[in-house]
């Protein structure tokens, strides 16, 4: 592994725009359970089946008490961990720009970075199915569920379910910075939520490094990423930093997947 950060480090020193691609494991160090893998929160429900629109359409009550409220009670808590202040730590040295995340609990800004695409929306934010006013999340009361506007309506986290649309000044925007960046960090994704996926793809497609950070490989893992460094984010992120802050340049090599 570390002979593969200090690789990294190489790569982004020299690097003009980098970009990083977020998912649910960041955030497993704050406390955030994924979707998927171990540690995930609901044992009841599929969140893949309870997270869709369907589900919310048919029975909002339901989807508000088995997942939206829980969710808001674990994210009103939660603090970014050392993978997201490394990240955050990278845009103030100066080497990276843009924040592609999955996530909808906002800890990136949190961190610090400024230009963070919410590619599956935000969670701070829930917007009403009937006249579209949006109300911050921490201003709503849940006592009485599913809460509702003033107009009446029934009120959605503003956050993508499964089975909707990507906004699209989001996936246009991701599209623009995948294809420009020089080095793509991929931290904490399974990378089989599409269309987010597909953003190392194009990275890669246009000549990027694609960098990977996760305990486990990934569909991503030998075919499109150049190397994974396995751990988690947090420790990981540290290494990046500390070989980023050390002036000495290290050129140790590292395995890689590329043929
Ligand atoms: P995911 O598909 O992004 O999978 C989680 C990944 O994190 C896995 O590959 C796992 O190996 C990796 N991982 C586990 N521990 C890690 C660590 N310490 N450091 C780095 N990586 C680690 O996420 P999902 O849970 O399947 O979620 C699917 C979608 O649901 C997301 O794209 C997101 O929109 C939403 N979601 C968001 C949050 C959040 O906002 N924090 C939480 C759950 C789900
Ligand atoms: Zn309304």
């Amino acid at each position: 592994m570390d002979a593969l950060v200090a690789r990294a480090v190489d790569r982004l020193r020299s690097a003009r725009h980098v970009a990083a691609l977020t998912g649910a494991g960041i955030s497993i160090e704050s406390g955030i359970p994924p979707f998927r893998g171990k540690g995930g929160l609901w044992e009841r429900f599929d969140p893949m089946e309870i997270a869709h629109i369907d589900a919310f359409l048919a029975d909002p009550a339901l989807v508000w008490r088995v997942l939206v409220k829980e969710l808001k009670d674990i994210i009103d808590r939660a603090q970014p961990n050392d993978g997201h202040k490394g990240l955050a730590r990278l845009e103030a040295m100066g080497i990276l720009q843009t924040v592609i995340t999955q996530n909808i609990d906002g800890l990136h800004q949190l961190a610090g970075n400024t230009d963070v695409i919410e590619f599956h929306g935000s969670f701070a934010w829930q917007r009403c199915l009937q006249c579209d006013q949006r109300v911050e999340t921490r201003k709503v009361d849940a006592s009485v569920l599913p809460p509702r506007c003033r107009c009446g309506g029934i009120l959605r986290p503003d956050a993508v379910f499964f089975g909707e649309m990507i906004p699209p000044a989001a996936l246009w925007r991701s599209q623009e910075v995948a294809a420009r960046c020089e080095v793509m960090l991929v931290i904490g994704t399974s990378a089989i939520v599409q269309p987010a996926a597909s953003m190392p793809i194009i990275a890669r497609q246009s000549g990027a490094v694609v960098i990977e950070i996760n305990p486990e490989p990934t569909p991503l893992t030998g075919v499109i990423s150049n190397y994974l460094i396995q751990g988690k984010a947090g420790e990981v992120m540290n290494g990046i930093v500390s070989g980023l802050e050390s002036t000495t340049a290290r050129t140790e090599g590292g395995l890689d997947f590329r043929p």
